[in-house]
C-alpha cells in the first residue's frame, strides 16, 4: 500500500537528502564559526568548509571554485546576474534579450531594468516551448549586453538549445546568462562546453536545503564584471555581501557531490517512471503532453486533459497527490499559466493541465497509484461536465 500523500511536485522543491542533513548538522552547533572571522579556529573551520563546498558546486557544472558566488537562492542569483550586468556594462548599451517563458525571477528583474531605462526584447517560443535561433540572432543590436535564456523550464521541462544560443552570443560579443535552476543536478552541465558566462542555481531543487544557491560568474574568456546588488562587508569577492550561510553552503556542496555521482542513475530512474506515468495518463481520451518531448528534463511532464477545470481536479486530488497545475496561483484568482499560453495552449486547456515532477524517491507504486487516481478523477469530472452541458 502506498503512503499518502504522494509527492509529485519535485519542481517546486525537493526534500533534503539525509546525507545532506548529516553533513550540515555539525555546522549549526560545533563548527558554528563565521567564515569571515580570520582571527580564530572557529572562523577558519567555517571558511574551510565553505571552500570545500565551493569546489563541490563548481565541479558539478565544470566551473572553477573562484567562479562560484554564493547567494540565498536562484532568485537572488538571477537578480544579481541581470541587474549586475546591466549596471556594469552601462557604457556598452542597455539592451537585454530574454524569453517570455522564463521564471518570474528573470521576468521581473527585466521589468525592473526596463523601469531603469533598459530595453528588453521578449522572445516568443514555438508550440514546443523552444525559441527560434534565427529570431534570437536577429534581435541582437549593437547595444545588446546580455542574452538571458533559461536552461530548462520549470513548468514543462523543455530544454533550450544552450550551446547554439551561446555560439550566437559569442559570435556577437554578447554575454550569456542561463537560469539553470531546474537542470543543475538533473542533466550534465559544463559551463565551458556549453559556453555559459553566468548561471543561476538553487540547492533546494537538487536535494539540498532551502535558502541557499549560487551564481556562476565566468572569470576567463571573457572575464565577466558585475555590480554588486547587496552592499556591505565585501564577502564573495565583493559580489555579494552578507555573512555566509555556512550550514546551507555545506549542504549545497554535499547535494552537488551526490548529484554528480548519482545523476545518471537518478535520470534513468525518473525518466522511466515519468514515461510510465505518461503512458498511463495518455490513455485518458484527449489527454496530451505540453511542450517538446525530445528536448526536456528526465523528471518532468505537463499534461492537459480536455473539458475539466483544474481547480476541481486539484481540489479532488490534493489530499492524496501533491502536485501543481500548469497554472500559477495568484492569491485569489487562478490565472492560466503564462508558460502554457506562450506555447499557444488556449486558456481553457491551460487551466486543465497538471505539472508533474518526479524525483529520487518516487516509486513505481506511487506512479501506478497516481495514474489510477488521476484517471478516475478526470473521468468523474468529465462525466459531470457532460451532464451539466446536457441539462
Ligand atoms: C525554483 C526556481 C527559481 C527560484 O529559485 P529560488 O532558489 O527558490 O529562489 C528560479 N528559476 C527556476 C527555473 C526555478 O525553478
Amino acid at each position: 500500500m502506498v503512503q499518502l500523500p504522494i509527492y509529485l511536485d519535485y519542481n517546486s522543491t525537493t526534500p533534503c537528502d539525509p546525507r545532506v542533513v548529516e553533513a550540515m548538522l555539525p555546522y549549526f552547533t560545533k563548527h558554528f564559526g563565521n567564515a569571515a572571522s580570520r582571527t580564530h579556529a572557529f572562523g577558519w573551520e567555517g571558511e574551510e568548509a565553505v571552500e570545500y563546498a565551493r569546489e563541490q558546486v563548481a565541479q558539478l557544472i565544470g566551473a572553477e571554485p573562484k567562479e562560484i558566488v554564493f547567494s540565498s537562492g536562484a532568485t537572488e542569483a538571477a537578480n544579481l546576474a541581470l541587474k549586475g550586468v546591466f549596471e556594469a556594462y552601462a557604457a556598452k548599451g542597455n539592451h537585454i534579450i530574454t524569453v517570455v517563458t522564463e521564471h518570474k525571477a528573470v521576468l521581473d528583474s527585466c521589468h525592473h531594468i526596463e523601469r531603469l531605462g533598459g530595453e528588453i526584447t521578449w522572445l516568443p517560443v514555438d508550440n514546443e516551448g523552444l525559441i527560434s535561433l534565427p529570431e534570437l540572432e536577429a534581435a541582437i543590436r549593437p547595444t545588446t549586453m546580455l542574452i538571458a535564456v533559461m536552461y530548462a523550464n520549470n513548468e514543462i521541462g523543455v530544454i533550450q538549445p544552450i550551446k547554439a544560443i551561446s555560439d550566437i552570443a559569442r559570435k556577437h560579443g554578447v554575454l550569456f546568462f542561463t537560469d539553470a535552476t531546474q537542470a543543475v543536478g538533473k542533466v550534465p552541465i559544463d559551463v565551458n562546453k556549453d559556453g555559459i558566462d553566468l548561471l543561476a542555481l538553487s540547492a533546494h531543487k537538487f536535494y539540498g536545503p532551502k535558502g541557499i544557491g549560487a551564481l556562476y560568474v565566468r572569470r576567463r574568456d571573457p572575464r565577466v564584471r558585475l555590480v554588486a546588488q547587496m552592499d556591505g562587508g565585501g564577502h564573495e569577492r565583493g559580489m555579494r555581501s552578507g555573512t555566509l550561510n555556512v550550514p546551507g553552503i555545506v549542504g549545497m556542496g554535499k547535494a552537488a557531490e551526490l548529484c554528480r555521482q548519482e545523476m545518471t542513475a537518478d535520470a534513468r530512474h525518473t525518466a522511466e517512471l515519468r514515461d510510465r506515468l505518461e503512458t498511463g495518463l495518455l490513455a485518458i481520451p484527449g489527454a496530451h503532453i505540453n511542450g517538446s518531448t525530445t528536448h526536456r528534463l528526465p523528471h518532468t511532464t505537463n499534461i492537459s486533459f480536455p473539458d475539466i477545470d483544474a481547480n476541481a481536479l486539484l481540489a479532488a486530488l490534493g489530499k492524496d497527490i501533491a502536485l501543481s497545475s500548469g497554472s500559477a496561483c495568484t492569491s485569489a484568482s487562478m490565472e492560466p499559466s503564462y508558460v502554457l499560453k506562450a506555447l499557444g495552449v488556449d486558456d481553457k486547456v491551460a487551466h486543465a493541465s497538471l505539472r508533474l515532477g518526479l524525483g529520487r524517491w518516487t516509486t513505481a507504486e506511487e506512479i501506478d497509484y497516481a495514474i489510477v487516481r488521476i484517471s478516475e478523477t478526470v473521468a468523474l469530472l468529465q462525466a459531470r461536465n457532460v451532464q451539466y452541458k446536457n441539462v
